[in-house]
């Protein structure tokens, strides 16, 4: 890729990002969740890895389980030899996108009114641009970064990393070689929150968790019949009582170390009573805007029921009737879930584990947290960093692992009435130019002092 000119006072890195992340836009990398109709990510991993060869890297391009899904993988060697590497992981795959439905073209990477628009602009080919922007730089101005750097491109993420993350920490581990901590999404983003005199602070929100994603089979065994007769062992009827109590049980609130931090932090900077054991702490989280959804899903487990099937003729009593429910699980939670779960679908229900991602959290402290800390700050003095847990699941589930410690740290300064969270696999996903500048300097500064 040409190197755009600068405009003064830019750096490298910043004059190549808005290009970087509209090219990768314009791969379709749809994951359907289906082998037979994921696509584009052979092709986006060999343009990734075009573009650390053009400055000298040497790459390593990998597929994850089936032909097609295409990684990449570069290192470069930090200053100090003794300390763990550092990686920043992207993942190169999207949800798909109905085109009919948007303001422009998904796979058109459009740069117009400030803003880079397309599927993937917030996930997560801006931090993949980001990465590489930085990336290129470093290597091609000859910076040497204090400890080892692991560039990883993975496909997958959008089904769970079976055919990208999963794979490639069961069987290439020597990818992962000496790493011991990553940042990847989905943190670092900013959340504009109002103070008690009237004035803005920004919070830069960092992932330090990660709910569970559990998704669990019910089956419920009955006797096959006649629908015309009287029938006292119905499979449906068993399988729909279980279902309606589960879904709607709401568990009970429970605070992790994380959600902790950032209900102390956004309640100093607020004055709102964000104090766990307040009443109406669900009416009061609302008050911090569109965050209050994903906030109040790290508050306690869920269990939501996503599908459910069974017979195939009206007066056919089917022997079995089945239910998938999407669960997500607190840290530290899991035996009392399952107990709970047992009780509301009684003895005549069996359950199974059919997805069973672990759930994740490490603490807010230490040197990269400083660095992460440091590097904000110099480019946005005033503003404060949270830590905070994701409802949803990343990649970073399956590296931690390995003993890595995850960090969602995708750093985006966004304007303040901007809903990020609705963006993600959203109609008219985009992410402010400004936001990948503010970023691109970030990420480049903390990596220096990483
Ligand atoms: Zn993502």
């Amino acid at each position: 890729m040409p190197t755009k000119q600068k405009t003064p006072g830019q750096g490298r890195a910043e004059a190549e990002v808005v290009e970087l992340v509209s090219a990768l836009i314009r791969f379709d990398t749809s994951n359907t969740g289906e082998l037979a109709t994921t696509k584009g990510e052979r092709e986006c991993a060999q343009w990734v890895a075009t573009q650390l060869k053009e400055v000298g890297y040497e790459t390593e391009y990998v597929e994850s389980g089936a032909p097609g899904r295409g990684n990449v993988f570069a290192r470069l060697k930090g200053s100090d030899p003794n300390r763990g590497a550092l990686m920043l992981h992207g993942h190169l795959d999207v949800v798909p996108a109905e085109p009919a439905d948007w303001r422009v073209h998904p796979f058109s990477g459009a740069v117009e009114n400030g803003y880079v628009w397309g599927r993937g602009a917030v996930d997560m080919k801006d931090m993949v641009g980001m990465i590489l922007a930085v990336a290129r730089k470093f290597k091609a101005e000859g910076i040497v970064p204090p400890r080892d750097l692991v560039f990883a491109f993975v496909a997958d993420e959008e089904a769970g990393g079976a055919y990208g993350c999963q794979w490639l920490v069961a069987n290439r581990h020597d990818l992962f070689e000496g790493v011991t901590e990553a940042i990847g999404e989905v943190g670092g983003f900013s959340l504009t929150v109002p103070r008690p005199d009237g004035t803005d602070r920004r919070l830069y929100l960092v992932q330090t968790a990660e709910k569970s994603l559990k998704w669990m089979r019910l089956t419920a065994k009955g006797r096959a019949g006649h629908g015309s007769f009287l029938h006292t062992d119905n499979a449906v009827t068993t399988l729909a009582q279980a279902v309606a109590r589960l879904g709607a049980h709401t568990f009970p609130l429970v605070v992790s170390d994380s959600v902790a931090e950032f209900l102390d932090a956004a309640g100093e900077e607020t004055g709102l009573d964000l104090d766990p054991t307040s009443p109406d702490l669900d009416g009061t989280l609302a008050k911090l805007g569109t965050i209050a959804n994903l906030i109040g899903a790290t508050l306690r487990d869920t269990a939501n029921p996503t599908m459910l099937s069974a017979g195939y003729k009206a007066n056919v009593i089917p022997q079995t009737a089945e239910a998938v429910v999407d669960c997500r699980i607190l840290p530290g939670r899991l035996t009392e879930f399952e107990a709970t779960v047992d009780d509301l679908i009684g003895p005549d229900v069996q359950r199974e584990w059919i997805t069973d991602l672990d759930s994740y959290e490490t603490t807010f402290d230490g040197h990269l947290v400083d660095a992460m800390n440091e590097a904000i700050l110099a480019h946005d003095p005033g503003a404060r960093t949270v830590p905070y847990m994701l409802s949803g699941g990343t990649d970073a589930k399956a590296f931690a692992k390995l003993g890595i410690r995850c960090f969602g740290f995708s750093p985006l300064q966004l304007p303040p009435d901007l809903d990020f969270t609705a963006l993600f696999h959203g109609v008219d996903e985009r992410v402010p130019v400004d936001a990948l500048l503010f970023g691109t300097r970030v990420l480049e500064r903390f990596l220096l002092h990483s």
